[in-house]
């Protein structure tokens, strides 16, 4: 069982999560949870770092902002034990978490917890700080942001769970954005690849790492609401929804729409380079610096030449680190030669994902009829084996998901 920041925000929170875990214990489970820090503590801890060194070093960063999801574990035990359960914290560094040593954003290598697993064995509930572990020289790590969710997945993995149970503040990953639509629905389940598709396009339930993790690892993973009443259906009845593989899915939903879910983006912008030469090595002289600085590139699009043998060339970046891109691009103007670098952060990108268009066609055209039916202008497009992605002006996303919503036929009742 994970449990998120909102569900962890303050003392009555905790017992109420002390409440569901005591359940799923008297329901005849051995568990094992994985807590965050309270909404909001890991961002203080991390001003406080920056107000202290502004150039700080990660290491040090890490023991500090490893301490907010210390104390919510502590906690969780103490409120169980008051319970009358039998409950015990462990630590990153006790269990331990073994990561490598890319302080901020370590990644997981084993988790061996034989001692963990007898005690839960003998009726002790473990609770586990998320977040956090520890390299081979024993200094604390912590996984980057909303590194809960993978530390979660990583420890169901490691004691080979029945089920990953993600509490969060949603009951469930919907079709669509529920503040957009109000028509979205809860969707039963979604494949690991449809879960990857909608994190990275703007659906931010997971953290994506946690959702990889989860694949490579065959861990099911539900996501479910920590706020519910005494008597709302158990766990087990998967009353959320339930991330699985494709074999899980066929045969299981035979009204499973061909779209699963719609996603939008806006924190993308916009880069377009003018009269770029159209010989070998041109856009490669564009994209080596991008991917050097590490700045992700998705969509790209590349006009075939004109007379002069010059062409367009159109992609996205993160809207974060448009700022880097354009200053590198700037630098590199004349080695690239370009003409004009024109650049736009009002956009959105919405993207319809499922694994059913892998074998059906007119996916991609009923999305462009809607919108063109609208008049949705599309300035770029991307697709994978299972999504369609479309850019367009960011004013225009909330009716492009509705349009889109509707033309799929996903809205509900
Ligand atoms: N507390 C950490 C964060 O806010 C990790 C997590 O909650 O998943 O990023
Ligand atoms: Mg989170």
């Amino acid at each position: 069982m994970k449990f998120g920041g909102t569900s962890m925000a303050g003392t009555e929170r905790i017992r109420r999560v002390a409440g569901i875990v005591r359940r799923q214990q008297a329901a005849g489970h051995e568990v094992a949870v994985v807590v965050s820090a309270m909404a909001g503590e890991t961002d203080r801890l991390v001003n406080f770092c920056r107000e202290a060194n502004p150039l700080y070093d990660p290491a040090e960063y890490d023991v500090v902002v490893a301490s907010g999801e210390q104390v919510t574990a502590g906690l969780l035990a103490l409120t169980l034990q008051a319970m009358g359960c039998k409950a015990r914290s462990w630590l990153g560094w006790q269990l331990p978490i073994q990561t490598d040593d890319a302080h901020a954003k370590a990644r997981i290598g084993t988790i061996d917890c034989p001692e963990m697993l007898a005690s839960m064995a003998a009726g002790e509930i473990a609770v586990i700080p998320g977040f956090q572990g520890r390299t081979d020289d024993n200094r604390v790590t912590t996984l980057g942001r909303g590194g809960s969710d993978t530390s979660a997945v990583a420890v169901a993995a490691a004691i080979k769970a029945d089920r990953c149970d993600i509490y969060t503040d949603v009951d469930g990953v919907y079709t669509t954005d529920p503040r957009i639509v109000a028509k979205a629905r809860k969707l039963k389940n979604v494949t690991y690849e449809e879960m990857l598709e909608l994190a990275s396009v703007g659906s931010k339930v997971l953290q994506t790492r946690s959702v990889s993790l989860a694949m490579k690892e065959g861990v099911r993973v539900q996501v479910l609401s920590s706020f519910i009443d005494e008597d709302a259906p158990a766990a087990d009845t998967l009353p959320g929804t339930m991330i699985v593989g494709d074999e899980e899915l066929e045969g299981s939903d035979m009204e499973r729409q061909l779209i699963t879910g719609i996603a939008a983006d806006k924190n993308e912008a916009k880069v377009t380079l003018t009269r770029v030469a159209d010989k070998p090595g041109a856009v490669a002289g564009i994209f080596a610096p991008l991917a050097d600085a590490n700045i992700n590139v998705d969509m790209i699009i590349q006009n075939i030449a004109k007379d002069k043998g010059e062409t367009d060339v159109t992609f996205t970046v993160p809207l974060a680190d448009l700022p880097r891109a354009e200053a590198l691009l700037e630098g590199q103007k004349d080695k690239i030669g370009y003409f004009r670098m024109i650049s736009d952060s009002k956009v959105a990108k919405i993207s319809v994902v499922g694994v059913g268009m892998r074998s059906h066609a007119g996916v991609a055209s009923t999305m462009f009829s809607a919108l063109a039916d609208r008049g949705i202008n599309i300035q770029a497009i991307s697709t994978s084996e299972i999504k369609v992605s479309v850019l367009i002006d960011e004013d225009e996303t909330e009716l492009a998901v509705r349009v889109l919503h509707t033309a799929y036929g996903l809205d509900g009742e």
